[in-house]
């Protein structure tokens, strides 16, 4: 466990941040001009989502193939078995190790009518996450992480259908879990102490979402049962047409949740970076993860 007046000595945190594909040249740019403000952070890794349904196949296959090719960082490829069959899931599997790509995020993916509609896994098909774990660590030597909620994914029934599905997930081979976002620390503890009681030991690494859209937020949070506690809503009521200051106010935010799950002996978090560096360059900085000084990259 560390305590805040250690930040900043190197390896006392350590951080990974998530991308999405893509759509069009402007979007690459952008994206580019974030891996390259965050990548001197040295993250663990850097993950890029699959779009629903796999719309992006291409498209991830081509960002996580740049970032191997053109940074040091190592890339993770997200990937969801919804709507696929079993062969066609090994092939982009075999595709990512012939790459060189060595670390899979493994998730089942939401229905393909979307989120909130009845799941119905494909015969031909991996079911559901685990299965899908099961599979890759067939295919190749992947580090495997998977999913996790620290609020219940709203398809599992009660606690113990969540933690089983975690266990399950952890016994096909998942070696790290990432969480959905969360605001409120205290579900964080609660579910952390949920799921060490029943004997996973993996790492489970908070899913960060620092707010660069509180309405959309909003939107997204109450589809993937996140929930906005009162106080997050004030601290962003009346800054609709105030963009500088909604900036600001979503760093100290983040900032505050971050150090207060150091407080509680978190030294790993996981960035949903919404291919923006500003703000997660920011909270970094406050955690003490820095860009190496020259002294430490001759050392
Ligand atoms: P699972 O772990 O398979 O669980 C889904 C539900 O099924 C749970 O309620 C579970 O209890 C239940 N379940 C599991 N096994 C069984 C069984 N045998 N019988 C009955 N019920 C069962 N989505 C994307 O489309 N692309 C992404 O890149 C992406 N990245 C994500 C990254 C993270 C860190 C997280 C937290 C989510 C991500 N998602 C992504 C969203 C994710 O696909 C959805 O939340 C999806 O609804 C569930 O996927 P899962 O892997 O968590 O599913």
């Amino acid at each position: 466990k560390i305590r805040r007046f250690e930040l900043g000595n190197p390896g006392a945190v350590s951080v990974s941040f998530e991308f999405f594909p893509p759509k069009s040249d402007k979007m690459e740019a952008k994206l580019w001009s974030a891996v390259e403000r965050l990548q001197p952070l040295d993250p663990s890794f850097v993950s890029v989502t699959y779009g629903a349904g796999g719309s992006t196949r291409e498209r991830t296959h081509r960002t996580v193939s740049r970032l191997l090719k053109e940074t040091a960082m190592a890339p993770a490829a997200h990937l969801t078995c919804v709507g696929a069959s079993r062969g066609e899931i090994d092939e982009i599997v075999r595709e990512y190790a012939d790459l060189g790509v060595r670390h899979i995020v493994a998730l089942r993916g939401d229905p393909l009518e979307g989120i909130g509609a009845v799941y119905r896994p494909r015969e031909d098909g991996y079911a559901y996450a685990s299965d899908l774990v099961e599979g890759i660590r067939r295919v190749a030597d992947f580090e495997v992480s998977v999913s996790a909620y620290p609020e219940r994914h709203p398809e599992s029934a009660d606690w113990s259908a969540e933690i089983d599905n975690l266990k399950r997930k952890v016994d096909a081979g998942a070696t790290r879990a990432i969480t959905q976002y969360f605001f409120d620390n205290d579900l964080f503890e609660t579910f952390l102490e949920k799921v060490r009681a029943a004997g996973i030991s993996i790492p489970i690494v908070p899913g960060i979402l620092p707010i660069t859209n509180f309405e959309q937020t909003m939107v997204f949070s109450a589809k993937c049962g996140t929930s906005i506690p009162h106080w997050l809503a004030r601290r962003f009521a009346g800054l609709e047409q105030d963009s500088e200051t909604r900036k600001l106010v979503a760093s100290a935010v983040a900032c505050e949740q971050v150090l207060d799950l150091v407080d509680r002996g978190i030294t790993d978090f996981h960035f949903y970076t919404m291919n923006r560096a500003d703000l997660t360059f920011a909270i970094c900085h406050m955690l003490g993860v820095r860009p190496a000084t020259s002294e430490q990259q001759a050392a």
